[in-house]
């Protein structure tokens, strides 16, 4: 057995794990990441990328971490392109959610007091004329839709191997390893178990996405989180790109940078830790995404992704601290929305570690809620 030592030991190399070494870094305080399969090998690797601000969605109880993140994500776009070489290909979108029958106009206009009187954002309802006017090829029977300014996207993959390669300069270590357990001295922790080794810390964060189940016998805490596959697929579509993000129910499209192919998703699936990517699937986001947009019928099909989600039982983040265990804090139950909320969770559980104190009321997040 061999046994190694970290200030703080992190668990998970997704977007979670590592915007919290990112901003421990920038405390001033060095971490260990260690990553089991490959950095941003899953969802953080794998996800559409779009920063809706949540305003599409309406209020929850993540918005606070995710207004945090946005800002959070201004701030990057500006200090990233002077910590690495990578390009997270962060731009501002205008968003249109389309309604195709009244049904969708009541939804889609159910929270717009709540959506115009958020800050930094400008939401307007507009009419089948002016929609097809800003993107002429949706579907001729759009109603209206709903126009979104103040939101954004990202290419995730970029996104955490740039957080990863700054962190790295300031001292960083991103190791592989397989973590299979905690180690304790009474009420505090004191390390982490792998395979053959330990690395003592007196600081854990454990951000492991859609496998987070596994703290609930490390700990006896009930970390109810459960794996939702979800599958995009990308197509090459002649024509202009599509400028504005699309969406219409749960799904979207939208031309990215990275590749110019059009991004078009998703699904829902509870496929337990199955990532495979399907025929079905991909048949049924093809058929969402030609109701969205007729004209992409011709476009040919580039690649197909699947990944999956850690998703709460309330799809309300569990972060913070463990209860009853000192020094061991919990990031983790994104969601659809985990990439948006990435840098605030990071944020949020480094000034905790770095201060003990946060400027986001936690409450809605209480890792114990779940523990009776
Ligand atoms: C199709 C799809 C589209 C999406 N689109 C968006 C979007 O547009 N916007 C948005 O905000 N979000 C989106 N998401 C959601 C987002 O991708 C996830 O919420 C987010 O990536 C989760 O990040 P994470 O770091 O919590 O988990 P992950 O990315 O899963 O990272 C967890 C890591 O922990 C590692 N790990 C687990 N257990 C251990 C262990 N015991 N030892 C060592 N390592 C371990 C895993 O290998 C993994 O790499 C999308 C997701 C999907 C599936």
């Amino acid at each position: 057995m061999t046994t190694g030592h970290s200030d703080v030991v992190i668990v998970g190399g997704g977007i979670a794990g590592i915007a919290t070494a990112y901003y421990l870094a920038k405390a001033g305080i060095k971490s260990t990441v260690i990553e089991r399969d490959g950095l941003a090998s899953h969802a953080s690797g794998f996800a559409y990328g779009g920063l809706s601000g949540g305003i599409p969605n309406g209020p929850e109880p993540n918005q606070p971490i995710i207004q945090k993140s946005m800002g959070l994500f201004r701030e990057l776009a500006q200090e990233l392109p002077g910590q690495t070489d990578v390009d997270i290909q962060y731009q501002q979108r205008p968003a249109l959610k389309i309604a195709l029958n009244e049904a969708e106009v009541a939804e889609a206009t159910r929270f717009l007091t709540w959506q115009q009187n958020q800050p930094g954002y400008n939401v307007e309802w507009i009419g089948a004329v002016d929609a097809l006017m800003l993107e002429p090829r949706i579907n001729p029977e759009v109603l209206g839709a709903l126009y979104v300014e103040g939101g954004s996207d990202v290419e995730p993959y970029r996104l955490t191997l740039a957080l990863a390669g700054a962190a790295e300069k300031v001292g960083v270590t991103i190791r592989t390893g397989d973590v299979v357990g905690l180690r304790h001295h009474g009420a505090q922790v004191r390390g982490v178990a792998l395979d053959g080794e330990e690395i003592q810390a007196d600081t854990v964060v454990l951000a492991m996405g859609p496998w987070s189940g596994a703290i609930t016998e490390w700990t006896g805490v009930n970390v109810p989180v459960r794996p939702l596959k979800g599958q995009i697929i990308r197509l090459q579509a002649g024509g202009d790109p599509y400028e504005y993000s699309i969406g219409h129910h749960k799904n979207y499209a939208m031309t990215k940078p990275a590749d110019n192919f059009v991004w078009c998703g998703t699904t829902e699936e509870e496929a337990g830790f199955d990532e495979s990517k399907t025929i079905d699937s991909r048949d049924a986001i093809i058929e969402s995404t030609l109701l969205m947009l007729p004209a992409l019928a011709d476009a040919d099909l580039a690649l197909q992704t699947a990944c999956i989600r850690p998703v709460t039982p309330d799809n309300v983040l569990m972060l913070g601290g463990m209860p009853g265990i000192d020094g061991l804090y919990l990031a983790t139950g994104g969601g659809r929305q985990g990439i948006m909320m990435g840098p605030g969770m990071g944020k949020t559980i480094a000034d905790l570690i770095a201060t003990g104190a946060t400027d986001v009321d936690m409450t809605p997040y209480n890792v114990g809620r779940f523990t009776s």
